[in-house]
C-alpha cells in the first residue's frame, strides 16, 4: 500500500455522490421507477471482483499470519534488514495501528507497520514488512511510475472532487453538454492514477520478493507464502482499476446517451 488515502476517502464520498445522483443524470424510465442500467451491468460487477480481491487478501493474510517464517524475523527485523542493505540506515520504521495499515509515507520517509507486521514473526509479516520497503527504495531510486504516480494526485484530487458537479450542470443545463464532456475527462484522472498505481506496486512486490532471497530473509517454503500473500494485495489494486474504469464507462455512456438524444 502507498499513502493514497485521501485519494481514497473522495472516491468512497464520490461513488456515494454517484448513486445518489444516479437518477438525475442517467436511468431510463419505468413506471415512475429508474433503473440505471449502467450501474447495474458495469459498476455492481466490478464491485463485486472488488469484494471477491478484498475478501482474497484477507484469507490469504489470516492464513500466513498463522505460520511462522523458518528465520523468525519479525517484520520490523526484516524491513531493517533490507532498508540498511539498500544504504537507507536513516529510514525508521514505526508501529501504526491497525491491520493491513501498513504503508510508506514519502512524505516523511518513514515505513508504517501494522502491530502484527512490526512485531508478528509470521511469512505475511516479512513479506509486507519487504514490500514497504520497496517502496521505500523506490522512493530513494526515484522510480519513475512512482514519480508519476505522486505527481497525478493532486490532479485526480481535483478531478475527482469537481468532475461531478461539471456533469451535473453540464446536462441539466441547455447547450452545456460540452460542460459534462470536460466533467467526463476529468473523471477519467481517476482510473488513470489506478492505472499508474499498478507498476509501482506490482515493482515494490518484485523487490520484496528479491530482497527476501537475497538477503536469506526466506527460505523456498517462506518465499512462496510471501509471494501468495503479495500477489492477493496486487489483486485489489487490479480490481480497483476495474471499478474506476467500470464507473468511468458509465458516467462517459450516461452523458453520450444524452447527446444522441438530443
Ligand atoms: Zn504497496
Amino acid at each position: 500500500m502507498y499513502e493514497a488515502f485521501t485519494l481514497a476517502a473522495a472516491q468512497m464520498a464520490n461513488n456515494g455522490a454517484y448513486s445518489d445522483t444516479s437518477n438525475a443524470i442517467g436511468g431510463y424510465g419505468l413506471g415512475g421507477f429508474y433503473i440505471d442500467y449502467y450501474y447495474i451491468l458495469l459498476v455492481i460487477p466490478a464491485m463485486i471482483i472488488a469484494l471477491i480481491a478484498q475478501a482474497r487478501v484477507k484469507s490469504a493474510y489470516r492464513k500466513y499470519a498463522k505460520i511462522q517464517n523458518s528465520r523468525g524475523l519479525s517484520g520490523a527485523q526484516a524491513a531493517r534488514m533490507i532498508l540498511d542493505s539498500h544504504g537507507l540506515t536513516y529510514v525508521p520504521i514505526n508501529m501504526v495501528q491497525g491491520t493491513l495499515s501498513d504503508h510508506f509515507n514519502p512524505k516523511d520517509n518513514t515505513v508504517n507497520l501494522s502491530p502484527e507486521v512490526f512485531s508478528g514473526t509470521s511469512i505475511a509479516s516479512i513479506g509486507i514488512a519487504a514490500h514497504e520497503v520497496g517502496h521505500a527504495i523506490q522512493h530513494a531510486e526515484h522510480y519513475f511510475p512512482n514519480k508519476v504516480r505522486s505527481a497525478i494526485i493532486p490532479i485526480t484530487n481535483f478531478g475527482s472532487q469537481i468532475s461531478m458537479i461539471l456533469i451535473i450542470l453540464g446536462l441539466v443545463l441547455s447547450q452545456t453538454l460540452w460542460l459534462a464532456y470536460i466533467g467526463v475527462a476529468l473523471y477519467s484522472t481517476v482510473a488513470i492514477f489506478q492505472l499508474v498505481t499498478l507498476p509501482v506496486e506490482f515493482n515494490a512486490s518484485k523487490r520484496a520478493m528479491n530482497q527476501i532471497k537475497a538477503l536469506g530473509i526466506a527460505n523456498d517454503t517462506d518465499a512462496k507464502g510471501v509471494r501468495k500473500v503479495l500477489t492477493a494485495a496486487a489483486m485489489t489494486y487490479v480490481a480497483a482499476l476495474i471499478t474506476s474504469l467500470a464507473s468511468f464507462l458509465r458516467i462517459f455512456l450516461i452523458v453520450s446517451g444524452r447527446g444522441r438524444r438530443r
